[in-house]
């Protein structure tokens, strides 16, 4: 759009210069007049909170005092010369100290005067002291930015501390931008929207997020902002949805036929749950629009998303169409190939796998089926993506675990037809509703909240190392029965050679207390070559060891029903999603499961709340809630990539409300005016087309 005076570079800011520029940007990312206006407190100090002196406790964070220096001298010699002070309330008083500044100190703090005092209390010598603490003179004087109640903290480095670009010193940058230039500050949001919700200004928005009036003009700035910038992301990816959709025509799936027909009837050998028939239903809507399918299914480990892709495949050929199957790894390929031939017990339709392990002699032969529309179902790993690899007619790809593929990988299945395939993404990682908006707003969402009837679920217990024996004990006691155990070690990279350690002495101790030939264990690590791994994993599925030891490499997917007990080792140095995962690896047969969490005696706050969560749910759902509140959403397994999620000031654990009414309102927008055409939107078309150009989010003023 036009230019603005805050597209103007920081360096020509009062007070900034060349030097303290290149810090900003280096450190904050800050280029512009604007970026720095859009850089905001991480919290607020409250001023309006006075502390009595006899309230003090050392535990208390930084507090405020009012109070009259009763006495003031200056001690000690040379590198011990200090300053120290007594403030006085009617309640009591204690030491100010300075050992810096003596100068300044001297002559600006008064014996006599009263002053408003802030700083950390800590015990010395049996009495509170508060060493350099901020002074300012009672009572404040009223400014714009001045009469600060909730003072604003922001984020600063150790490297632009050095330039006195320290929380106080960013504070003032601002109140100098706020000063001279809020005027120039743009509305971003259409008026009518703003009505609609209440919402203030962005420019009164901008002023209160940085210098509060008071508590309900700083939920309201940050609510409006909150709003903004979750409104932006769902603005965009919706209306990347719509363009696709205008662009891109879908093949069309009509026909129920004889492979769903039959399959359903007279093979599947369950019911589908209420959940299972849902999602289907959505994919048998989505698949006779005439639109191009993109459609997420999101389910709990166990939940059945197999035999959703399966069903929807087979309608697929039904149609006349081919499908296939990607998944990240050779060894969930190789098993969603087995469980879909298992399935289809060789019935209906004919089903291939390709993976990195086929041989050149394989490929050829299954290259010609492909072309020739010989095979119906194609499962595999990226080896799928290959140039060389060309369908008859593909109608429908299923991607697993979609966030280990890149956007190009699925580009180029995208290719695969000249019309592009329907595509079902699915994932094993239940996500929080809210970060599933935000990372597949574009895509439309089902989810499977239904576990098949008759599953017993697993029984967790957390276990201190104390109980070591116990938990051999119930080891023994359960492969007795005949059952199969998983022993998961971390191993994490920062503490990697410790972790190997870890995991070397456990399987010495596991060798100890499972002596061959009794017992047989299978050992697999990270460190390990693909055929070893491949070998000693193919023991323990065939049943010919009773224990496996391993890092978490078994994470993702592995299907061993026979095995129902899994014990993770140093279970509070997992994330909780990872846990939740790792004990998706047993429940999958008709025994009773276990998961037995083993921690040492010493846990964190946090550590202690992802155990107490393991024990008390099995709820997917429930666990990425509190994972997402715990480690915000950038930490969320599979999410790690994703710029979408670098917020600056809203919150996916908090924000629900805010984000289901931005995208709303973005729905509202886009089906009452698809490309943006009427007058009062056309500042958001600008802002698209300026996003379209390339400008970051934050550079747009
Ligand atoms: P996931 O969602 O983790 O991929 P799977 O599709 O592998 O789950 O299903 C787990 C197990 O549950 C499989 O053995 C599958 O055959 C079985 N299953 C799926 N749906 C049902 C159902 N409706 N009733 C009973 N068993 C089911
Ligand atoms: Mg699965």
């Amino acid at each position: 759009m036009f230019a603005s005076t805050l597209d103007t570079t920081i360096e020509f800011l009062k007070g900034v210069g060349p030097k303290r520029a290149e810090l900003l940007q280096k450190e904050l990312g800050i280029f512009t007049y604007n970026q720095l206006l859009n850089h905001f407190p991480f919290r607020y100090i409250d001023r309006t909170r006075f502390y009595k002196i006899n309230e003090l406790s050392s535990d208390l964070p930084y507090v405020q005092i009012l109070g009259r220096i009763t006495n003031k001298e200056q001690i000690g010699e040379k590198h011990k010369k200090r300053i120290v002070a007594r403030l006085t309330d009617e309640t009591g008083s204690i030491e100010l100290v300075w050992f810096q500044s003596l100068k300044w100190v001297d002559e600006h703090v008064m014996k006599g005067k009263v002053y408003i005092v802030f700083g950390k209390p800590a015990v010395f010598n049996g009495s509170f002291s508060i060493s350099h603490p901020e002074l300012e003179t009672y009572p404040r004087p009223s400014t714009m930015t001045g009469n600060l109640r909730l003072q604003p903290v922001y984020n600063s480095t150790e490297k632009l501390k050095k330039f006195f670009l320290d929380s106080k010193g960013i504070q003032k940058l601002q109140t100098l931008l706020i000063e001279q230039h809020l005027s120039e500050i743009r509305e971003t949001i259409p008026p009518y929207i703003l009505e609609k919700y209440q919402m203030i200004s962005r420019r009164e928005a901008v002023l209160n997020i940085h210098f509060p009036k008071d508590v309900v003009a700083l939920k309201k700035a940050e609510n409006r902002l909150k709003f903004e910038e979750l409104f932006f992301i769902q603005l965009q990816m919706l209306h990347n949805k719509q363009l696709r959709e205008l662009k891109f025509k879908g093949h069309l799936f009509p026909i129920v036929g004889e492979h769903v027909n039959t399959f359903y009837n007279e093979v599947l050998p369950f019911e589908l749950t209420g959940a299972q028939k849902r999602v289907i239903k959505e994919i048998r809507v989505d698949t006779q629009r005439g639109i191009q399918m993109n459609r997420l299914v999101q389910g709990d480990v166990g939940s059945g998303k197999t035999v959703v892709a399966l069903m929807s495949m087979l309608l697929a050929s039904d149609n006349g169409y081919q499908a296939c199957m990607m998944a990240p790894t050779e060894i969930l390929a190789r098993q969603h190939y087995e469980s879909i031939s298992s399935l289809l017990k060789g019935r209906l339709a004919k089903v291939s796998i390709l993976t990195g392990s086929t041989t050149k002699k394989q490929r050829t032969v299954l290259h010609a089926e492909l072309e020739a529309g010989e095979i119906d179902i194609l499962v595999g790993t990226h080896a799928l993506i290959e140039d060389k690899v060309v369908f008859k007619n593909l109608g429908l790809v299923v991607i697993d675990e979609q966030h280990r593929f890149g956007v190009e990988q699925r580009a180029k299945l995208w290719r695969k037809n000249t019309v592009p395939p329907h595509i079902l993404v699915m994932t094993a990682t239940p996500i929080p509703r809210t970060l599933a908006m935000t990372l597949y707003g574009d895509l439309d969402v089902s989810v499977i909240d239904e576990l098949p009837a008759g599953r017993k679920p697993i029984e967790t217990k957390h276990l201190f190392e104390g109980q070591r024996l116990r938990m051999f004990g119930f080891m023994k006691q359960e492969i007795a029965k005949g059952r199969q155990v998983y022993v998961v070690y971390p191993l994490i990279k920062e503490s990697e050679k410790l972790d190997l350690l870890h995991l070397e002495a456990g399987i010495e101790q596991m060798g100890y207390q499972f002596p061959r030939p009794d017992y047989q264990i299978s050992i697999v690590h990270g460190k390990m070559s693909n055929a070893d791994k491949q070998y000693e994993m193919q023991q323990f599925i065939d049943g010919k060891s009773q224990i496996m030891v391993a890092t978490t490499v078994i994470e993702v997917g592995v299907n061993v029903p026979n095995a129902s007990v899994m014990i993770i080792e140093n279970a509070e140095r997992f994330g909780l999603s990872q846990l939740h995962q790792l004990r998706g690896r047993v429940g999958r047969g008709a025994e009773q499961s276990f998961c037995i969490l083993m921690s040492g005696n010493k846990l964190s706050a946090d550590g202690r709340l992802r155990l107490e969560t393991m024990v008390k749910t099995n709820n997917g759902f429930e666990i990425s809630e509190i994972d997402l509140k715990l480690r915000g959403p950038g930490d969320i397994s599979g999410t790690q990539q994703s710029g979408v999620l670098d917020l600056k000031i809203a919150d996916l654990a908090t924000d629900q409300r805010i984000l289901q009414e931005a995208r709303n309102t973005v729905i509202d927008i886009i089906s009452a005016d698809p490309h943006l055409e009427l007058p009062e939107n056309s500042v958001l078309k600008t802002y698209l087309s300026k996003r379209r150009s390339g400008i970051a989010f934050d550079k747009i003023s």
